[in-house]
């Protein structure tokens, strides 16, 4: 040891915090600890492997690239060494004493959204070098970096708030991590308990590993291997260690190609959408590797930003060992790889949607949400993406969904466009004044409830030739219905004076007052002028900026010839002019409500009462 005392640091608040859980927690799976260290070694390992293709000088160069484990059950230890990059100081301070990893971090935000005191979290995430502190008394890591000109240290930790650093000398290259366990957690010091962990997940790892000098995996990677001979567990096994993940994957995609690249890819859908909770937007994570080398564990440009979620990894003989997306060369071959991906799992998705469709069906719940942003943002996979996307209609039961191309083959010669309702769910749908048009006509409507549909459809604009119109829009043209002329109906010149009579007296809170040919229960409806004001639009542009005032709302009134109210409405125009005028701005309001359009209810309100009092 050196003469220089040992230096003593606090923890970042945000350790404190997660250590003080990780300690406390009773979390059942404690022995996580073990692949999680020794994927770390792992990691410092490849990075390694990778920094010694371009520095000449590296220090205590030719120690063998492996893991060594050993267990103490004397002294109750487990040690876990590696003589990979290592760490100097500063990066032994700012790597186990601040917040710098993922999934720690990930872990404190789902904390804060109100997942307190629940200590399955750690096991849905996972929370790194510090899942140690579950089962330690305390921890002692010794590192020394690869860099000749650094010292060795050595970092010790109880967990309780505070860790201390100290020069040591004589260290090789790398970092050696002793576990001192707590008295209940001794089983880890047991080589025979150890050794059936590793096991586990052991082959994932592209490093030997020895558990007391004695190796224990045969280094294969899952993915070079063939299919039939990967059993299911195994594929899960290598999930949860490549993604650093805990759950059990939805779908997967195994294969490989030789034209116009030689690849071979194993790809994994999660469980869940991680950003289904409006949690941190999703880091690419699909791995690149060069003949099982890991050339970058998060490329950018590898898979299309729509399909974030996916985890995996995709390895290609074709690649440069340093690949830089900057050189002209290396991301023409990315673009490759990238389009050969994204087909390939499309087609995937598409069989698992006519094979399993109970299963797409799971994943399209989760994960459809990405297809859509891809079919609204990506012109070159819009095609088949949309092919993919799945909607209610006024054609399915309740919670059944239809495909576009079933739409179009439904549709009847004369249809030219594919109609589609906007709303939160199908009984608002269903009970609005747009949809009824559209039903006695027999033509079937789309029912899109999610907020990124609206989106969607503007920038998808049509299918298979077909364009894509909102039933709420005042220029969507529909035939004339085979008249029966209804008892109490007005005269077409009636209802026609009528509607000049509601111009009139409406002024500028229409555009248009006309004589409806979709209505055929509700007595008015209000048609969007704007196709580009809808709705959505207008509470999107409040919310965002609430003091502002919204362009005045300009709609399309039709009224129902046929409809009890309008024959009452024009008996009242000849007797009571005035009260007449009362009950057309009473419709026009009401008619904006069902379009969602009504900004203020209060006039409409103070009117109501004004009626019921003199009637
Ligand atoms: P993650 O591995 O996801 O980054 P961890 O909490 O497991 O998060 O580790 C935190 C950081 O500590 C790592 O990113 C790495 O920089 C450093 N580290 C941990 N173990 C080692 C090791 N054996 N060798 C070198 N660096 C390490
Ligand atoms: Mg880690």
């Amino acid at each position: 040891m050196s003469d220089q005392p040992a230096e003593k640091f606090e923890f970042q608040a945000e350790i404190k915090q997660l250590l003080d859980i990780v300690i406390h927690s009773l979390y059942t799976e404690k022995e996580i600890f073990v692949r999680e260290l020794v994927s770390n070694a792992s990691d410092a390992l490849e990075k390694l492997r990778h920094l010694q293709l371009t520095e000449k000088e590296c220090f205590d160069d030719r120690l063998a690239l492996e893991i060594n484990v050993s267990t103490d059950d004397t002294a109750r230890t487990i040690t876990i060494q590696d003589y990979g990059i290592g760490m100097t100081k500063p990066e032994l301070v700012e790597n186990l004493g601040t917040i710098a990893h993922s999934g720690s971090k990930a872990f404190l935000d789902a904390l804060k959204n109100g997942g307190e005191k629940n200590a399955n979290l750690i096991g849905q995430f996972g929370v790194g070098f510090y899942s140690a502190f579950m089962v330690a008394e305390s921890v002692t890591v010794y590192s020394h970096s690869w860099k000749s000109d650094e010292t060795g240290h050595t970092w010790t930790s109880d967990g309780s708030g505070t860790y201390s650093v100290e020069e040591a000398e004589g260290l090789r290259r790398g970092t050696k991590i002793v576990v001192r366990l707590k008295e209940d957690c001794s089983e880890y010091s047991q080589a025979s308990r150890v050794e059936a962990l590793l096991k586990q997940y052991s082959s994932f790892v592209s490093f030997p590993i020895l558990l007391n000098g004695t190796q224990i995996n045969t280094v294969q990677a899952l993915w070079l291997r063939s299919k039939d001979e990967i059993k299911e567990e195994e594929y899960t096994e290598f999930y949860k260690f490549q993604a650093h993940a805990y759950d059990t994957p939805l779908l997967r995609l195994h294969f490989s190609a030789d034209a116009p690249l030689q690849i071979n890819a194993l790809l994994f859908v999660p469980e869940h959408n991680p950003e289904k909770f409006g949690m941190v937007r999703s880091e690419p994570a699909v791995a690149l590797y060069c003949r099982k080398v890991l050339i970058d564990p998060s490329p950018k440009d590898l898979i299309p930003e729509w399909l974030r979620f996916l985890k995996g990894v995709v390895d290609s003989e074709d690649l440069p060992l340093h690949i830089s997306r900057e050189t002209m060369q290396d991301k023409a071959l990315l673009d490759k790889l990238n389009k050969v991906l994204t087909k390939r799992f499309l087609r995937m998705l598409e069989e698992e949607s006519s094979k399993r469709p109970d299963s797409y069906a799971k994943f399209y719940k989760e994960f459809g949400i990405f297809l859509k942003e891809g079919a609204a943002t990506d012109y070159s996979y819009r095609e088949p993406l949309m092919k993919l996307l799945r909607f209610e209609s006024s054609f399915t039961e309740k919670g059944q969904t239809t495909t576009l191309a079933d739409y179009v083959s439904r549709m009847a010669t004369e249809q030219k466009e594919i109609y589609f309702l906007l709303g939160p769910n199908r009984e608002t749908i269903e009970s609005g004044p747009y949809l009824e048009g559209m039903k006695s006509r027999n033509l079937e409507v789309l029912f899109c409830f999610e907020p990124v549909d609206e989106y969607v459809m503007n920038n998808v604009r049509e299918f298979d030739g077909k364009k894509l119109a909102a039933a709420d829009r005042a220029d969507v043209e529909l035939s004339e219905l085979d008249s029966q002329t209804t008892e109490g109906e007005l005269s077409k010149e009636t209802a026609e004076a009528l509607a000049a009579w509601l111009k009139s007296t409406l002024g500028d809170k229409v555009s248009e007052v006309k004589v409806s040919k979709r209505l055929v229960d509700s007595p008015v409806v209000a048609l969007n002028d704007d196709p580009m004001m809808t709705a959505h639009m207008r509470r999107m542009m409040k919310a965002m900026n609430p003091d502002s005032a919204t362009p005045p709302i300009k709609v399309r009134m039709e009224i129902n010839p046929r409809h009890a109210v309008l024959s009452h409405l024009e008996a009242t125009r000849q007797s009571q002019p005035e009260r007449a005028s009362l009950i057309a701005e009473q419709l026009l309001d009401t008619a904006l409500i069902s379009a969602g359009l009504l900004e203020d209810p209060t006039p409409m309100v103070q009117r109501l009462y004004k009626l019921l009092a003199q009637a």
